[in-house]
């Protein structure tokens, strides 16, 4: 048996089968052939071809169908690459004159393919190389008799491993048969975190060697409470996880999923807790977890895995599909942020050096104000539904949040033009992710109607630590008091403005800092939809009036660790045995 630690980013126990996505080797045979067996291997060539055309087909077909969610389209590239008769002619030309069977042939070929691909000065081309390599592998299993297992067609339950999860991946997903996710890279705020949390799937990221120590059908453990993966566990530590996963579900399941939507502290100050969203399979849990809406909605998913853009007709009908779910209740359309972790294959963006702090979500949008426009006004048509509101990411000053509006104003005239409804009133929010909004935000407060505070960024920019970077993610603290003092600030100068301010980044859902930013005022808390539940019995168990002295207490503490120590031992005192059922579970 051998331990593994990494960064436990999503709580519960996953005990199965490993399946390691991405990184297989394929051995593919050379054998020479006679000049009788040509006709043959060109008729298996075909085979395979026309068998790996089947499978793209249908797995296009499994994938959900939601309004605004088409990620079908990654595979019009693949089929694409099989349909081309450039590459055919080359396989074929090479069984016939060097007489080798047809998996060399074609392995040889997609090669030389890809060699030219890499040689040419076009970045779109050489990005294409990673369709090419992904269906010439389903083409090279076919002739191998392997079956080529998409997450889609997954027919047990596994535990997937690999490298990172690309958003394409997250999009054949079946929920129920994915028991965990372990990744070699990424930190608490990456998206394969994210994804995993709001699905309620135990996830451990960062481990750096996982793919190199597991195998596919290796019996492993995943413990995405503790942060570690045991692989070929011994009977007893099988039996005492079995035990504690046991124990872990009973606590989720004592966790009331609250009766009402609406939220009160003890001392009757009511609290909004809402949810944040990003796939089509997130969108019932925001009902049946009874969160008070979506106070983010990531609409970069629609954007992502695909070859092209989507038009303003799909965005709408995505936007309003939320938008109907979630009345009488609000739906916060981030617009796309784009960049980071996060990009599109279409158009395609130079790769950078540090793409946190490069071309990403509003730059993105104000440099491709014929991308940007589309999506306001797919977003203003359905606020004509009534509950949408709307909100940039990554403003780092006035100028920008002013561009945006002004792009937003042309979008309202050309609507009105054309006779289309729309919110006039539609609420403007502005995200507070980076330090230099946190510290102009008397100035943006003006001309926004809300701010939600997006931390995962915040604390990156503040702290200077990649929230995808396994290697500094101890370095990635919350509580750390540079970021608390930012964020009190934003929360008291929204106030002095008459403005809302919410918070959406993965701190909202921690209980310590939950119970924290209460203390500190903040009017709305958006976050995974499994933590709604936990969030929503903590805040009926707690004062605000209490809330609020531990907060100024906590604020002037001068380490994260004390602060939560503090926070830890306050909640304790307040919760008693009911601590450690909301805390661990
Ligand atoms: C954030 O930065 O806190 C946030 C909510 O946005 P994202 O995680 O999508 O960057
Ligand atoms: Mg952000």
């Amino acid at each position: 048996m051998i331990k593994l630690k990494g960064i436990a980013v999503s709580g519960g126990i996953g005990i199965g089968k490993a399946y390691l996505l991405g990184k297989e080797e394929l051995s593919i045979p050379k054998r020479k052939i006679s000049y009788a067996d040509i006709s043959r291997e060109i008729y298996r060539l075909e085979e395979a071809l026309i068998e790996t055309r089947r499978e793209i087909l249908a797995l296009q077909r499994k994938i959900p169908q939601e309004p605004g969610f088409d990620h079908a389209l990654v595979f019009e590239a693949h089929l694409l690459v099989i349909e081309d008769r450039v590459l055919i002619e080359d396989v074929i030309g090479q069984i016939k004159e060097k007489k080798i069977n047809a998996e060399y042939a074609f392995s040889q070929s997609v090669k030389k393919y890809i060699d030219a691909l890499l040689k040419l000065d076009d970045e779109y081309l050489r990005e294409r190389v990673i369709d090419i390599e992904d269906v010439s592998r389903r083409v090279l299993k076919k002739f191998l008799k392997e079956k080529t297992v998409s997450l889609g067609d997954l027919k047990e339950k596994v535990i997937i491993v690999a490298h990172d999860l690309f958003p394409s991946w997250t999009a054949t997903l079946p929920k129920e048969k994915v028991l965990g996710f372990i990744t070699d890279i990424g930190g608490k705020t990456s998206h394969t975190a994210i994804i995993a949390r709001n699905l309620g799937i135990p996830a451990v990221v960062g481990m750096q060697i996982a793919t190199e120590n597991i195998k596919s059908e290796d019996m492993i453990i995943v413990d995405g409470s503790e942060g570690c993966v045991l692989v070929h566990p011994t009977e007893k530590v099988l039996e005492d996880y079995q035990k504690k996963r046991a124990k872990y579900t009973q606590e989720i399941k004592a966790i009331p999923v609250p009766r009402l939507f609406k939220a009160y502290t003890k001392d009757k100050k009511e609290v909004i807790v809402s949810a944040n969203i990003e796939l089509p399979e997130e969108l019932p849990l925001v009902k049946e977890y009874k969160a008070e809406g979506v106070g983010l909605y990531r609409t970069e998913y629609i954007f992502l895995g695909r070859g092209d853009l989507p038009s303003e007709e799909e965005q709408y009908k995505a936007y309003l599909n939320v938008a109907k779910k979630v009345k009488p209740y609000s739906v916060i359309v981030r617009t796309i942020d784009i960049g980071g972790d996060k990009f599109l294959t279409q158009p395609q963006v130079p790769k950078e050096i540090s793409p946190f702090l490069g071309w990403r979500a509003i730059r993105f949008c104000l440099a491709h104000p014929e991308i940007f426009k589309i999506q306001l006004r797919a977003i203003l048509r359905a606020s004509s539904w009534g509950n949408v509101k709307m909100m940039f990411p990554m403003i780092s000053g006035i100028e920008e949040l002013r561009q945006s509006r002004k792009l937003l104003e042309e979008c309202k005239k050309e609507l009105k033009k054309e006779g289309k409804h729309f919110d006039e009133n539609i609420s403007l929010g502005t995200m507070i992710e980076v330090p230099s909004a946190a510290l102009t935000a008397d100035v943006l407060a003006r001309e926004s109607d809300f701010f939600s505070i997006g931390t995962n960024d915040l604390i990156q920019y503040s702290l200077a630590v990649d929230r995808a970077n396994e290697k500094v993610a101890y370095l990635y603290e919350p509580g750390h008091p540079a970021v608390l003092k930012l964020i009190k600030s934003v929360i008291d100068i929204a106030h002095e403005n008459n403005i809302w301010v919410g918070l959406c980044g993965e701190m909202a859902g921690e209980l310590l800092f939950a119970f924290l930013l209460l203390g500190l005022e903040l009017d709305e808390f958006s976050m995974s939809p499994p933590q709604v539940p936990k969030v929503k019995e903590l805040m009926r168990s707690v004062s605000f009036k209490e809330a609020k002295a531990i907060a100024q207490k906590a604020m002037k503490l001068n380490t994260a660790g004390e602060v939560e120590r503090c926070l830890q031992e306050e909640l304790k005192r307040i919760l008693g045995d009911d601590f450690d059922r909301l805390l661990l579970a």
